[in-house]
């Protein structure tokens, strides 16, 4: 059970009870996310046995889920599809041949910092090294953030690789999670972009809205909603599960504001492997204004071989999710492949 430790305590005493003073700043439900293992399981109710694990992992990647996203979770049951996604475990700690620190060789295509160029038409910019939550599964575990996370004046170097290509009309940010960023940065730096006549896209990669909701306000919509550049935003969502009402409300705003979204979802063994938790997550999506757009299979991530299902597999659960949903509902099933000139279909 909850130990009160004097953290929780002041927690508590800090937030009243009182309904009116509903929600945090999602600054403060960021900086306020569980990082502790002990105290995942603890507010979990799972049992000290995964412990060791939990503590292994957590040395390789950090813990950090939100509390938002932490309420989605059922107490006491360590095979519930979103625990999954943020708990480590021991098997994090074995890493069969193949499954390597930089599985996109993204390393190979970064002509600035924070600037990966790979695919025509299209350029991804690490905007934020941090994420609002770490997903255990993640391919970027790994990333050099600290070499990739450009200041000011790094920025301009990247905006003048965009100004000097005309080819480009989609500038991608990514991360981590770009609405980590505040929005006076995001808002300086869709405006630099928007002043580039040859782009016409902004996309945002994000799971932001998806693990605290309450990051969709008014300060963001004012500058998504202001700018030229049409805007898609390709939210991060695995799991029927963690679609709540909050969710479905924040993507409300989204689509008010102009924004195309669509959704992303990585191919988990224990997490969303089944025919009908697919079929429900493209309904789920599509209810809340979301078009499934990818569903990717893992890319071989160093400690995350256990979330691995082998192509054969993934491919029979495609065709017979095929057959299940109108043709839009069907997310395409890729694999990323260093070298392509596209994500690659299975
Ligand atoms: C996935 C990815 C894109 C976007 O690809 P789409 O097929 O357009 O969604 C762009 N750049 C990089 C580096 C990527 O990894
Ligand atoms: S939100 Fe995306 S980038 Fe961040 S840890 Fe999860 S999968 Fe990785």
């Amino acid at each position: 059970m909850i130990t009160r430790s004097p953290r929780l305590l002041q927690r508590t005493d800090a937030v009243p009870a009182n309904p009116i003073h509903r929600t945090e700043s999602w600054q403060t439900q960021l900086s306020r996310a569980v990082r502790d293992p002990h105290e995942l399981l603890e507010r979990l109710g799972l049992d000290a046995a995964w412990l060791p694990g939990a503590d292994a992992g957590h040395a390789l990647f950090a813990v950090r889920v939100p509390e938002a996203y932490l309420r989605r979770i059922r107490l006491g049951d360590p095979a519930d599809p979103l625990l999954r996604q943020v708990l480590p475990v021991t098997a994090e700690t074995r890493t069969p041949p193949g499954f390597v620190t930089d599985p996109l060789a993204e390393a190979e295509h970064t002509p600035r910092r924070g600037l990966i160029h790979k695919y025509v038409g299209r350029v991804l910019l690490i905007t934020s090294p941090a994420c609002a939550i770490n997903c255990r599964y993640c391919f970027r575990r790994h990333f050099p953030y600290a070499e990739n996370s450009p200041s000011r004046e790094q920025w301009q170097e990247s905006l003048d690789y965009l100004r000097a290509d005309t080819t480009i009309r989609e500038a991608i940010l990514s991360g981590g999670d770009p609405l980590a960023s505040s929005d006076a940065r995001l808002a300086w730096l869709v405006e630099e972009l928007a002043a580039i006549p040859h782009l016409q896209r902004l996309r945002l990669h994000t799971r932001l809205p998806v693990v605290i909701p309450d990051r969709v306000d008014d300060a963001l919509l004012d500058w998504l909603a202001a700018t030229r550049l049409q805007t898609v935003m390709v939210l991060h969502i695995n799991h029927p599960a963690e679609i709540d009402d909050a969710v479905i409300a924040a993507c409300a705003r989204l689509k008010d504001a102009g924004v195309t979204l669509l959704n992303q979802s990585v191919l988990l063994r224990g997490v969303n492997d089944d025919v009908a938790v697919l079929a429900e997550l493209s309904e789920a999506l599509f209810a809340a204004g979301i078009l499934p757009y990818y569903l990717h299979v893992l890319d071989p991530v160093a400690g995350a071989a256990h979330f691995d299902v082998p192509d054969g597999e993934a491919r029979a659960l495609h065709r017979a999710l095929r057959d299940r949903l109108a043709g839009f509902l069907l997310p395409r099933l890729v694999r990323e492949i260093p070298g392509e000139a596209s994500k690659t279909p299975l």
